[in-house]
């Protein structure tokens, strides 16, 4: 581990830690924490610390409501942004049920599980997520609103780019928790940015997706500023996306790489692509989980709507970036930052690692912008289109076994739950848009 008991101790003391938040995810992404002081920390390392999860969603019934979380000594930091007499730290945990097995619907075992799948075929899996958001004002009751004052578009600078100083802290209060930041620029749309981090290994990336949410919230906070992960808040601009670029690597280095091929991709590449490609409808519940999702997933933005692959378009649900030798790399452009980053890339790897083994290869490549194909065109080139909306996401991933397999019977049947649910409540509800135009109309 990054640190023994002892030193953690010693940062304990020196950095005059009184808290410690535990952290874990729920089955929908949502970080939930529980907060103990410093004085705890041996019986929390030990013991773990039991809590009640019957009132979290997707967690336990009551008559199972207790569960305990462990902490990964690995994953403490200190928030740069506590008060430092005082500090706070956390530990993100996992979750397991009192008798000490790991519980079904925790999304660290999930994934862990799905890693340990591919480590028994000799690899281990990266993943460099691009994070979007948007930065929009608060109101005079400190409500958030979907107004910016910022006219910014793609890589634009200062004075034109307003959230420029709050990017800037965000960025800055990452690198404190630990972050090699990579880039951050302003996205094309007005208000919205992206910071990029640099790539590891994929539990760790998802810890690290779950941290930069709250790092951007809070921090944009104190920017008088509500930063918002939702897909797409505007109609008419482009969306919010968390491309997932991923390679596999064995003890010999990037397994994506074949400089003998025409486009320097190995045989494993082209069957991870195939996997992710015949997998990409399933996966959808978990890369693109709810109502506003699917509004992103319109032509004209960027954002993939087709199920497609390409060395040198950005239209289609896989790009492949130019880089080769260790920077080999698939980018799967459909995810949006809404997705719990866990259940993505063990669904993403699950899928990769079927096409490698079935020695699957994908369709050719499609090089031309499919948004201006006619529908014949993509007919003949069989381009089948993401789900149209969470209803079809959620038909789609009932019928891809793979995906009952990824997240286990327990953690399946409450993530379809929660979600039928969702589209159950929204699809029943008059929308503004109706009443626009049916209420004088008819
Ligand atoms: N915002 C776009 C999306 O929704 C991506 C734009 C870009 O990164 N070039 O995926
Ligand atoms: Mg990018
Ligand atoms: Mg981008
Ligand atoms: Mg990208």
């Amino acid at each position: 581990p990054k640190y023994t008991k002892a030193e953690l101790h010693k940062i304990i003391d020196e950095n005059d830690i009184k808290f410690l938040r535990l952290q874990f995810t729920d089955i929908f992404g949502i970080l939930k924490n529980i907060t103990v002081t410093t004085s705890k920390l041996d019986s929390v390392i030990e013991q773990g610390c039991m809590f009640d999860g019957s009132s979290i969603d997707g967690f336990a019934r009551i008559e199972e409501s207790d569960m305990m979380l462990i902490p990964d000594l690995d994953t403490f930091e200190i928030f740069p942004w506590s008060n430092p007499k005082g500090r706070t730290a956390r530990f993100i945990c996992d979750v397991y049920m009192p008798d000490g097995t790991p519980y079904d619907g925790c999304p660290r075992h999930i994934l862990k599980r799905q890693l340990a799948k591919a480590k028994e075929m000799g690899y281990t899996m990266n993943v460099g997520p691009e994070c979007e958001f948007f930065l929009f004002h608060k109101d005079e009751h400190n409500k958030a609103t979907i107004e910016t004052n910022d006219d910014g578009g793609y890589f634009d600078l200062a004075p034109l780019d307003m959230g420029g100083s709050a990017r800037r802290d965000i960025c800055l209060a990452l690198e404190e928790m630990g972050f090699e930041i990579e880039a951050s620029h302003h996205e094309c749309a007005a208000g919205q940015h992206e910071i990029d981090f640099k790539y590891g290994d994929a539990l760790k990336m998802a810890d690290d997706v779950m941290t930069f949410k709250i790092v951007v919230k809070r921090i944009a906070q104190d920017h008088h500023r509500h930063a918002t992960f939702m897909p797409k808040p505007i109609y008419g601009i482009a969306g919010s996306g968390m491309h997932i670029n991923m390679s596999l690597c064995t003890e010999q280095g990037n397994a994506f790489c074949d400089k003998s091929d025409e486009l320097g991709l190995s045989k494993e590449a082209y069957g991870f692509m195939a996997g992710i490609l015949k997998h990409a409808r399933g996966l959808s519940l978990l890369t693109n989980p709810i109502i506003n999702s699917y509004k992103r997933l319109v032509p004209g933005f960027e954002a993939p709507c087709y199920i497609a692959w390409s060395a040198k378009n950005r239209s289609p649900l896989i790009r492949v970036p130019f880089a080769r030798g260790a920077a080999t790399r698939i980018e799967m452009r459909n995810p949006d930052p809404t997705a719990n980053p866990y259940l993505a890339y063990a669904g993403a790897l699950a899928a990769g690692l079927e096409g490698i083994r079935k020695g699957m290869t994908p369709p050719p490549p499609v090089n031309k912008n499919i948004y201006t194909l006619s529908e014949e065109e993509k007919k003949k080139h069989m381009i089948r289109r993401v789900p149209q909306n969470l209803f079809d996401a959620i038909g789609d991933f009932e019928e891809d076994g793979l995906m009952k397999e990824v997240l286990g019977e327990g953690a399946y049947e409450k993530y379809l739950k929660g979600k039928k649910h969702e589209w159950a409540d929204y699809s029943t509800r008059v929308h503004e848009w109706e009443l626009k135009h049916y209420l004088t109309k008819y």
